[in-house]
């Protein structure tokens, strides 16, 4: 299916940024961020034409996907005139190390809980990439014991909050589990209609737009976005974190939370939910053959950097889209950033650098 531009849909962007306007934002970003051809890769695959959004270039602290969102969660903290922000994650966060960034450039506190998530306790995983950053941002940092408890994880982030705010701090917390409002994917909302700009001043066209889906702000965002402006390329989400009957209803939901933030109509269908966890096993932030397979393509094709827990992954489902293409058809591979955990997973992407002398 070939899908144009039309007037029409530039005309629905300018309207549903309109929603934007009342809700508290802090800029963050570096936009728009650049729409490239990969050249190289396309050839390599004999296929189709092969396109990049290149979201790893959001400025910000190293840059990704997180800046985009996390706009929108500093205007919530702002909104309440709060002076510490709180989040949860892994060792290898780039939503923590992210947000460290962005407490230092609007001056605020961060305190990060660190979750055990990947068993991975090489000295590398523990000290460098993203940890290494997030205490170079000057992030407190506090411990969970598990990486498989959202609620529980959020609790202990309320009770450190509570211990912040007797002592006359007002904290703002960014909540891991689900069932908070989707703040974040507001951001890809916005990143929707960046595209289509894009895609309309460039006179290109794009039959399907492959990203990662993890929380799923990024995935249902950009759905959400691109059909709420009528336009109704593919997009398919590729499970990084959860298999696809576990993320289904999770990006239906992001997608209802976001329509009631905006006060208009969910324009996102059960249907319209297009999910993948093919390249998935054997599970979160472990690394497999075709994720590999696919770091080392895309760097050598183009010198682009992807990373083992993200966008390796969600390369390697690209590239199965690729692979079944028509050579007319145009793909768009949405890269969320991530490169800092590069370092940090050293060890797993040493069995590839041998392949790699030329
Ligand atoms: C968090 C993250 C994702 C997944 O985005 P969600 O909005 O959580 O689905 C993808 N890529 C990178 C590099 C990330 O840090």
């Amino acid at each position: 299916m070939r899908v144009q531009i039309s007037p029409d849909v530039i005309k629905n962007a300018s309207c549903l940024l309109g929603a934007f306007d009342d809700l508290p934002r802090v800029s963050l970003t570096h936009s728009p961020t650049p729409l490239e051809l990969m050249p190289n890769l396309s050839k390599k695959m004999q296929g189709a034409q092969l396109w990049v959004k290149r979201d790893d270039c959001t400025g910000l602290g190293m840059g990704g996907n997180k800046v985009r969102q996390l706009e929108f969660y500093f205007g919530q903290a702002s909104a309440i005139k709060a002076d510490t922000i709180l989040i949860t994650g892994a060792l290898q966060s780039n939503f923590a190390r992210l947000t460290a960034a962005s407490a230092c450039k609007t001056g605020l506190q961060c305190h990060i809980q660190i979750e055990e998530r990947v068993p991975n306790s090489s000295p590398l995983y523990r000290h460098s990439g993203n940890i290494l950053l997030s205490r170079l941002y000057g992030a407190i940092l506090h411990s969970f014991p598990t990486g498989e408890d959202e609620e529980g994880a959020d609790r202990q982030l309320e009770e450190i909050a509570t211990k912040l705010k007797a002592e006359g701090k007002i904290p703002y917390v960014i909540h891991l589990s689900h069932g908070h409002p989707p703040w974040g994917a507001l951001g890809y909302v916005a990143a929707a209609s960046e595209l289509l700009e894009q895609i309309d001043r460039d006179k290109c066209v794009i039959d399907e737009v492959v990203v990662a889906s993890g929380s799923g702000a990024t995935h249902a965002g950009l759905l959400f976005g691109l059909r709420a402006l009528g336009c109704s390329i593919p997009v398919r989400g590729i499970c990084v974190r959860r298999q696809k009957h576990l993320q289904r209803p999770r990006i239906f939901s992001h997608c209802q939370g976001i329509a009631k933030i905006l006060d208009i109509e969910n324009p996102v269908s059960d249907e319209d939910i297009d999910l993948n966890d093919d390249v998935l096993a054997p599970g979160y932030g472990k690394i497999n053959e075709a994720v590999l397979e696919a770091i080392n393509l895309t760097a050598q094709n183009e010198g682009i950097v992807l990373d083992p827990v993200y966008t390796g992954r969600t390369m390697a489902g690209f590239l199965n889209c690729a692979r079944q293409s028509e050579k007319t058809d145009n793909l768009l591979f949405f890269h969320t950033g991530g490169q800092p955990a590069v370092f940090a997973y050293e060890d797993d992407l040493t069995p590839i650098l041998s392949r790699n002398i030329k």
